[in-house]
């Protein structure tokens, strides 16, 4: 029973939507959660609709099953090292059960419109079986997450053949036998360009700066593991070094795999995790090529003057942060940058509004996610202070933004998941 009659709304019932239920619900609040589709899971929940965005169908964790686990509910020991995504659903759904999530969550609702009313509460605008209707609330948590928006770049000239972006990448047996081109060097791209190679009579990835490819075992541990357990022990400089020298004997030179040369430290970008990809450049299942020039029918020319011929091209160039429910009176800022939310959550002056699961780190997001809507609720619930000089510490976290690279869509988002898990805990403590 909620121990407040305060009403708290949740949109999206991905794994940041579910962590925050469970905190509101512990804090006693009176939660009600919009999900647009018909089960939990967010992105984990695979779909063969391609008007859907979800994994695809050979996706494994990244961050490892260790690092991927919420604080109060480990992985099945039994689970590999880099879950599916079929036992991640099967976690996050044991989550929902255990804490008994669902009864809050209507299902087949989609939140078109969240607006501030005169007295200070949210009304939200609902969609469900072509019904709209309209409830009041006193909190807005956003859980919406940040893959839905697809981006795809334009380039001069027409190509004549199938263009998509990885969101709608589901499996590879509709490339079978073409020439495919992947554009990318993120996580996604590499693992579709792996996937693809499989099947496609020739692939090839379109790499446009150098980025630094990270293997996903380290001495036998997760990568992530490794990472967090030196993280402890060496100043980030050497700890950036040491990578850098280990990665060079495990991976060597990267023109040797037709790849541009990283510039700066492993790690001070979003890094790609992937032990295929290498592989799979060098036995020649998959060519390195570099950023699309222009277009030509089914020709594509590259910057290096190289031009190829393709049947088709997978977009695998990331998502812009949208919010299409609130707006841009709320959440205009500039995509390339910091957002401008103190803990990537809370908005500079609306004290009732959060967003949880806003950032990307090197390792899991639901986690730290998790140490969010700890946050939100306890606020929500009267038993933590907001900060009352939140402007000054919004200004303060965007010039000392984690993300060490030059305005990006892609990197603004970027925390480094030791740094943001301390200040996360500072608040809570
Ligand atoms: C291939 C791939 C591999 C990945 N691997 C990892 C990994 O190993 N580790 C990791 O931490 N992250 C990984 N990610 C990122 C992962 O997607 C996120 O960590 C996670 O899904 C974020 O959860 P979320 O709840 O914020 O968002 P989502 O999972 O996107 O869930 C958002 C939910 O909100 C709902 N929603 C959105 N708008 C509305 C609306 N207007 N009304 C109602 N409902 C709405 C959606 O239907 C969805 O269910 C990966 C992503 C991809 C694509």
């Amino acid at each position: 029973m909620p121990t407040t009659d305060k009403r708290t709304c949740v949109i999206g019932a991905g794994p940041c939507g579910l962590a925050a239920v469970k905190n509101l619900l512990r804090a006693g609040c009176d939660v009600v959660c919009y999900e647009e589709s018909d089960g939990i899971g967010g992105n984990w929940a695979f779909t063969d609709d391609p008007g859907r965005g979800s994994v695809h169908e050979c996706t494994h964790t990244i961050s490892s099953r260790r690092m991927s686990s919420f604080d109060d509910f480990p992985m099945p020991a039994h689970f590999p090292d880099f879950p599916s995504h079929r036992q991640m659903l099967a976690y996050f759904t044991d989550y929902a059960r255990t804490f008994h999530l669902e009864p809050h969550i209507r299902f087949g609702t989609r939140v078109e419109h969240c607006e501030l009313n005169d007295r200070g509460r949210w009304e939200v605008r609902v969609v469900a079986d072509g019904t709209a209707t309209t409830e009041v609330f006193d909190s807005l948590v956003v859980c919406s997450g940040h893959h839905r928006d697809a981006f795809v770049p334009e380039f001069p000239g027409t190509f004549a053949g199938r263009i998509l972006h990885s969101s709608a990448y589901k499996r590879p047996e509709p490339f079978r036998g073409q020439r495919v081109l992947v554009v990318g060097a993120g996580n996604s791209a590499v693992d579709i360009a792996v996937d693809i190679a499989r099947v496609a009579s020739h692939t090839a990835l379109s790499v446009r700066e150098g980025t630094y490819i990270v293997p996903k075992l380290l001495f036998g541990h997760p990568i992530d593991v490794v990472y967090a357990y030196w993280q402890n022990l060496l100043p980030r400089p050497l700890l950036r070094l040491s990578l850098k020298v280990w990665l060079r004997f495990a991976v060597g030179r990267w023109e040797g795999y037709g790849l541009p040369t990283p510039t700066g430290a492993p790690l001070e970008k979003h890094p790609t995790v992937n032990s295929s990809v290498l592989e799979a450049l060098r036995s020649g299942r998959l060519a390195a090529r570099r950023a699309i020039e222009r277009y030509d029918g089914h020709t594509v020319w590259f910057t290096d003057g190289v031009r190829e011929e393709f049947d088709a091209i997978v977009m695998g160039t990331g998502f812009r942060t949208t919010f299409p429910f609130l707006s841009g009176r709320i959440v205009g800022w500039d995509l390339s940058r910091t957002p401008p939310l103190y803990l990537k959550m809370m908005h500079p002056t609306i004290p009732n509004l959060f967003f949880i699961g806003l950032f990307q780190p090197v390792g899991c997001v639901w986690r730290l996610a998790d140490y969010q809507a700890r946050i939100a609720a306890l606020q929500i619930s009267g038993r933590l202070r907001r900060p009352p000089d939140i402007g000054t510490r919004i200004r303060h976290e965007v010039r000392r933004s984690h993300a060490r690279s030059g305005p990006s869509p892609r990197h603004a988002i970027a925390v480094d998941y030791r740094t943001f898990r301390r200040q996360l805990m500072r608040e809570l403590a």
